[in-house]
């Protein structure tokens, strides 16, 4: 590593930082995952054995309701850290990351998703290009095995709509699987707002970024917890969080509706005036009406919209709640803001 990129990798960069010894945090969100927990923490514990330095397992239970968080409190590890936190209810994966990124303590952090659909074996790779000086590993999908048609091709078209909507460059299929530097993470930690499309916050800082390929696993066991409304939701909040260009376009439909009336008007009086045709009544009007109507209703949803994420933000609730949060030995206390954020 040189030395620019060793230097950008000291302690002293990091806003929040707490224990310096912690190579590499991994916050592992989960919801109602007992199938897969087991052999998720089987599969990291190799992972971190292999780095042969201090690391540190942040599982986060998103309110389960099955035996996933009694299965991770249980979990112990000889040569790793391991903190647990359950939130007061699910919160959503957005939340549950949130929650593991403020107690994270790593100088560098990686989330992973308890599935297994995203390989921990390459969770090698990624401290690599992170020693090479990288802050930002984002890990792009080559492949999605598992996933059904509908899936890859409404995710295709978000991302497309994202990067044409979004003012800044948010990559496409690369979901939440990355690496981020501590000062990436005290960056985003800092960030105040409630909607957090975490998508958006990881691109948002920039610092210096690399992309990984992979292909994706399908899922070990047990079932995705998105189904197409929550999906739509995510899509939503992404774009009105990160982009008031949907309203630029209802102002720009408005103009160009008003231009076309304005030369329909222009062709019925000539039609009339010159040649004395009847004017079209009841189909022409309808249709004029119809379309108008529909352009003024999507506008004001538009607006909807975004006053809906204004009333949010207003309101200043916690992302999340905790309800307990175990640290094991040797972790410093976290400036005692960790119960709720
Ligand atoms: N997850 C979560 N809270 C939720 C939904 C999901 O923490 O409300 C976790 C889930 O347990 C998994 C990860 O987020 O570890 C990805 O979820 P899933 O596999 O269902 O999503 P997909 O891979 O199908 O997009
Ligand atoms: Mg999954």
């Amino acid at each position: 590593m040189s030395i620019i990129a060793l230097s950008n990798k000291l302690p002293q960069l990091g806003r929040h930082y707490q224990e310096p010894n912690i190579l590499l945090s991994v916050i592992v969100p989960f919801y109602n995952e007992e199938a897969v927990l087991l052999q998720c923490h089987q599969r990291l514990i190799k992972v971190l054995d292999e780095i042969g330095q201090q690391c540190e397992i942040v599982y986060v239970d998103d309110g389960s309701n099955d035996a996933s968080w009694p299965l991770v409190s249980q979990l112990k590890s000889q040569h790793h850290q391991i903190q647990t936190l359950s939130l007061s209810r699910n919160f959503g994966k957005e939340a549950a990351m949130t929650a593991g990124l403020k107690a994270s303590q790593g100088r560098a952090v990686v989330l992973i998703d308890a599935d297994l659909q995203d390989p921990p074996e390459l969770i090698l790779q990624m401290l690599e290009s992170w020693k090479q000086g990288f802050d930002v590993v984002d890990m792009q999908r080559r492949v999605r095995h598992g996933e059904g048609w509908f899936k890859r091709k409404s995710a295709a078209l978000f991302y497309k709509l994202m990067s044409y909507l979004s003012d800044i460059p948010i990559p496409e299929n690369v979901g939440d699987f990355r690496l981020l530097d501590r000062r990436v993470v005290d960056e985003i930690n800092a960030l105040p707002e409630k909607t957090r499309f975490m998508k958006g916050l990881f691109a948002w800082p920039g610092f210096k970024r690399t992309c990984l390929q992979f292909d994706r696993d399908p899922r070990l066991a047990g079932e995705t917890k998105w189904n197409f409304l929550k999906l739509l939701d995510l899509a939503f909040e992404g774009v009105s969080s990160f982009s008031i260009k949907p309203l630029r376009i209802a102002t720009v439909a408005g103009v160009m509706t008003s231009l076309c009336a304005l030369a329909m008007l222009i062709v019925i009086l000539v039609k009339t005036l010159m040649f004395g045709e009847a004017v079209a009544g009841y189909p022409s009007l309808i249709t004029v009406i119809l379309f108008l109507g529909s352009v003024q209703l999507l506008s004001i949803g538009l607006l909807g919209e975004y006053i809906g994420r204004l009333f949010i933000e207003a309101k200043q609730r916690p992302v999340y709640l905790l309800m307990e949060h175990n640290k094991q030995q040797k972790t410093k206390q976290v400036e005692g803001e960790l119960s709720c954020q």
